[in-house]
């Protein structure tokens, strides 16, 4: 087991859980208050790390702003580099389209990627 530094590591230590029992946690720490939906590296939704589902139109809150532009009232385009490991958000019509809450899934799509890497490195190790 490698020791890696993630920049927002969890008290739940995604590194060590794989995705199922990652998923479980935060399902309870969420369910109990003690996580916020936002900063989830599971989608309980599609049951995958959310660096790979977040291009799902599910992921699109006008309200909430998540990967929503709302000057021009569109969906922000996704774009993850699992390779190294770079999540953007963009709109398609202005470029801009920034937001609290895309700039929380960011960080989230960021930390799951991160560590869905850092498992597959266990793996092979
Ligand atoms: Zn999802
Ligand atoms: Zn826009």
């Amino acid at each position: 087991m490698t020791t890696t530094t993630l920049a927002s590591t969890t008290r739940l230590n995604p590194v060590s859980r794989t995705l199922p029992v990652l998923l479980a946690l935060e399902d309870d720490a969420e369910d109990v208050g003690r996580l916020s939906p936002d900063d989830r590296l599971t989608c309980h939704v599609h049951g995958r790390w959310i660096h790979q589902c977040v291009a799902s139109p599910l992921h699109v809150n006008p309200v909430t702003r998540h990967r929503w532009c709302r000057s021009c009232a569109t969906a922000l385009t996704v774009s993850v580099d699992e390779l190294s490991g770079a999540v953007t958000m963009a709109c398609p019509r202005c470029g801009h389209g920034e937001s609290t809450a895309s700039a929380r899934l960011i960080t989230a799509c960021r930390a799951s990627l991160a560590a869905a890497r850092a498992q597959a490195a266990t793996r092979v190790a």
